[in-house]
């Protein structure tokens, strides 16, 4: 009896290029991954370009997400202070950039590294700085980093009132040791892999 379903069974071809899936046209759809109610059978490659069609409208976007680094700037205002807290959201821009190198899962904005001395290099305003954080902050970044001592940085508090507001995800970092960076990394990645999984459960189920 199972041989002769096996017999008779053939493979779905996908409904947008055409090329023929793993799947039998007797599998039931919950059993299939790349399957979308409405639309039928894709491919992994077919699919996924849907996917980044669907959450760009545009092809090709990347899936990369972005995470926001917030933290302590000025401090106490001495070049010290400063240069300390530049070289510590650098460091962590740079973990995060070693860390998803491969999966490209997870990009960053920091703004510590993105105007660095700009308070002495470049004759604009602080405003300036704030509005252009605020609107790459809210553009881009889907998710934060809140480094050590950003509770008692009031551009921090500010910076985090304001992602708060647009129901925003934090990531705390308690301090700079390798374990803690470590859990951090880790966190995030678990969280874009779900994110991801999320948007495939939505497609197959028509969802916006
Ligand atoms: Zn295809």
């Amino acid at each position: 009896m199972k041989e002769k379903i096996k017999e008779s069974a053939k493979k779905d071809c996908c409904v947008a290029c055409g090329v023929e899936t793993e799947y039998y046209d007797t599998t039931h759809i919950d059993a299939r991954r790349f399957y979308i109610e409405g639309a039928g059978q894709l491919c992994k490659d077919c699919f996924e370009k849907i996917i980044n069609e669907k959450r760009g409208k545009e092809e090709g976007r990347p899936t990369m997400r972005i995470v926001g680094i917030i933290g302590p700037y000025f401090s106490s205002g001495d070049r010290r202070s400063i240069d300390y807290n530049i070289a510590n959201a650098q460091f962590i821009a740079i973990r995060i950039a070693e860390f998803f190198s491969d999966s490209k899962l997870i990009g960053f904005f920091c703004p510590h590294s993105h105007t660095a001395r700009f308070e002495k290099l470049a004759n604009a305003k602080e405003e300036y700085y704030h509005t252009l954080d605020d609107a790459i902050y809210d553009s881009a970044c889907e998710i934060f980093v809140l480094l050590p001592g950003w509770e008692d940085s009031k551009g921090s508090v500010r910076d985090v009132k304001r992602a708060k507001e647009r129901k925003r995800r934090f990531f705390l970092l308690k301090d700079y040791s390798v374990e803690n960076i470590r859990f951090l990394l880790q966190g995030m990645e678990r969280w874009a892999r779900r994110k991801m999984e999320d948007e495939r459960i939505e497609l197959r189920n028509g969802g916006q």
